[in-house]
């Protein structure tokens, strides 16, 4: 089990932590006790950096625990400690692209009472998010929804923690309501230059919400 330190102290970018496993090989991964790495997941990419001298390449979830995929694991050994360290620039881009994602729910949620968001793919570039359609003529209105975007950027609202950090984490932008999340996040709002909504799609029941981030 890796205590998923990334959940409690989201503005954490460094620590040392106990090699709990190392499993050698063409894709060589280490287990930690603990961790302050985001996991790919919740349409969020995994966190980059360094463990110890090694190069963090990928992480993912693996049951309790949590895997970290690094270039080499040469010198290392189970029970070492060894120093984290997140690349913080890397992680600013995510946590911009993925708090716009759910900056952009919020926002037509508001706007467009029928439409729910289910889904949301936040990779820098690649940024959408899936609205299922209640009411089938409900469609999203592109320009009030970038100009009240840029409002609530201009406002700089924070975004808060709340809930048991292990058990029932939610965030909240400003006085939204509150969502279920696992990831990673900005401050606040005003951390981020401009979200714009750049396309809307409709195809089977859903809208497709896509957006541009920069930082
Ligand atoms: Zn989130």
């Amino acid at each position: 089990m890796t205590r998923k330190l990334y959940l409690a102290e989201p503005h954490t970018y460094s620590g040392t932590a106990i090699i709990t496993a190392i499993i050698p090989g063409e894709r060589p991964t280490l287990c930690l006790d603990q961790t302050w790495f985001h996991p790919q997941g919740g349409g969020q990419k995994a966190d980059r950096g360094r463990i110890g001298a090694s190069s963090v390449l990928h992480v993912s979830h693996n049951a309790d625990s949590v895997d970290h995929l690094v270039d080499s694991v040469t010198g290392l050994k189970e029970g070492m400690t060894v120093a984290l360290d997140i690349d913080r620039s890397w992680r600013m881009l995510n946590a911009s692209y993925h708090t716009a994602g759910h900056l952009i729910a919020c926002v037509v949620e508001a706007l467009v009472p029928s439409l729910h968001a289910v889904s949301g793919h936040q990779w820098p570039g690649e940024g959408r998010v899936e609205f299922s359609l209640g009411d089938q003529t409900a469609d999203v209105p592109m320009d009030e929804v970038n100009s009240r975007i840029a409002q609530d950027i201009q406002c700089d609202l924070p975004v808060s923690l709340h809930g048991d950090p292990y058990r029932d984490r939610c965030i909240r932008i400003g006085d939204y309501p509150p969502i279920a999340c696992g990831g990673t996040h900005v401050r606040s709002l005003g951390t981020l230059a401009s979200v714009r909504v750049t396309a809307v799609k409709k195809k089977s029941g859903q809208i497709r919400v896509s957006y541009e981030v920069s930082t």
